[in-house]
């Protein structure tokens, strides 16, 4: 018996929170005896599958139909299902993701599975299947005991520690049989709203608050996001002046973000704005108040204005590079 991870990618490019998954699923598969099996579809290579291997999978099944590519949800499901029926698992892992969610609720329904969401922890199977996920944006969480005999787990991003010591996977082609009714719902056309780096995927993002002062300040925070490589973001109050576009606006009201390390600068921590960070993994908080409430849920602060710190910041960080 094995597990089955489903794989993300963007472009060909497995996504981190997909390696994330098959770092959970190989964890899992230590603690029950079992392999784990990736699954990939649409276009993408060999060499990148392969690498998927460095988390913990022992194989890669690629179902290669470029018709996949493009995220078609059913046709994803049923894929999966296909995958899932030829391994003989009897638990999927997936990132927790919009595609991820979309597919995860359809295939519950096709393996009659039971389904965890936000995912933080190895199941506890002391007494029972109970799985520990994270509520409330992050700020509590909640044991779900799983009945059935199929599981699906939808890890949350930044909940595991990634995996990259393992040997290459192998490859393997597998033929999906998928009919027109599969592909009833597709993407027609995809329009970037943008070139920048997009906030919920980042892995480093700089945000800006009030503190700024003005549209015409956002140079040293462009500057420290270009140096870092990292998306940009803001409170609300930022975009509801009009200073930043409203796609940027981070928060309860606003993106949810979730990426390994976020900066935040001249702002006070509010409630609201924390609710959609506080899933990031290191917070360091830049503030010329001591008592700035971000201070407390931050890793690293500096206190200071930021119209000082961030050239020097951005400085150094260019000399490091
Ligand atoms: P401020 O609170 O004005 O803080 C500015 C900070 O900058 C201060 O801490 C100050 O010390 C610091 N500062 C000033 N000058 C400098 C300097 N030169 N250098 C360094 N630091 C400096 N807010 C969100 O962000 N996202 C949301 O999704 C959201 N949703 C909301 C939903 C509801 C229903 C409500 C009621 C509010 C919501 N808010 C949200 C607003 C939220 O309550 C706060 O008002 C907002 O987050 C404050 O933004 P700010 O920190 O940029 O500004």
């Amino acid at each position: 018996m094995s597990i089955l991870v489903y794989i993300e990618h963007d472009e060909g490019a497995v996504k981190k929170t997909s390696l994330e998954a098959v770092s959970y699923g190989k964890a899992l598969g230590e603690k029950e005896g079992k392999s784990v099996t990736a699954v990939a579809l649409g276009k993408i290579d060999d060499a990148e599958l392969t690498k998927v291997g460095s988390a913990g999978a022992d194989k890669v099944l690629h179902v290669a139909d470029e018709k996949l590519s493009a995220g078609v949800i059913q046709a994803h499901a049923n894929a999966v299902a296909k995958a899932y029926e030829k391994e003989g698992a009897n638990t999927l892992v997936l990132a927790k993701s919009s595609l991820g969610d979309a597919v995860a609720a359809r295939l519950a329904v096709k393996l009659k599975a039971g389904l965890v969401s936000n995912v933080v922890d190895l199941p506890d199977t002391n007494s029972g299947y109970k799985v520990k996920r994270s509520i409330y944006t992050g700020k509590a969480f909640a044991i779900t005991e799983v009945n059935t005999d199929n599981k699906i787990l939808a890890v949350k991003k930044n909940a595991v520690s990634l995996r990259t010591d393992g040997p290459d996977a192998k490859v393997e082609k597998l033929e999906v049989e998928l009919s027109e009714s599969d592909f009833s719902a597709k993407i027609t056309s995809t329009d970037k709203a943008t070139d920048e780096i997009s906030l919920p995927e980042a892995d480093i993002i700089v945000s800006g608050g009030r503190g700024l002062k003005g549209a015409e300040n956002w140079g040293i925070i462009e500057d420290l996001a270009k140096a870092m490589g990292a998306a940009m973001g803001c409170s609300k109050p930022v975009s509801d002046s009009g200073w930043r576009p409203h796609h940027e606006h981070v928060g309860q009201t606003g993106v949810k973000v979730a990426p390994s390390l976020y900066v935040a600068v001249g702002i006070s921590g509010a409630i609201q704005h924390l609710a959609g960070v506080n899933a990031s993994k290191y917070i360091v908080v830049i503030n010329k108040d001591p008592e700035a409430p971000f201070f407390k849920s931050a890793d690293y602060g500096i206190v200071g204005d930021a119209f000082e710190v961030l050239p020097k910041l951005t400085e150094a960080i260019k000399a490091i590079k």
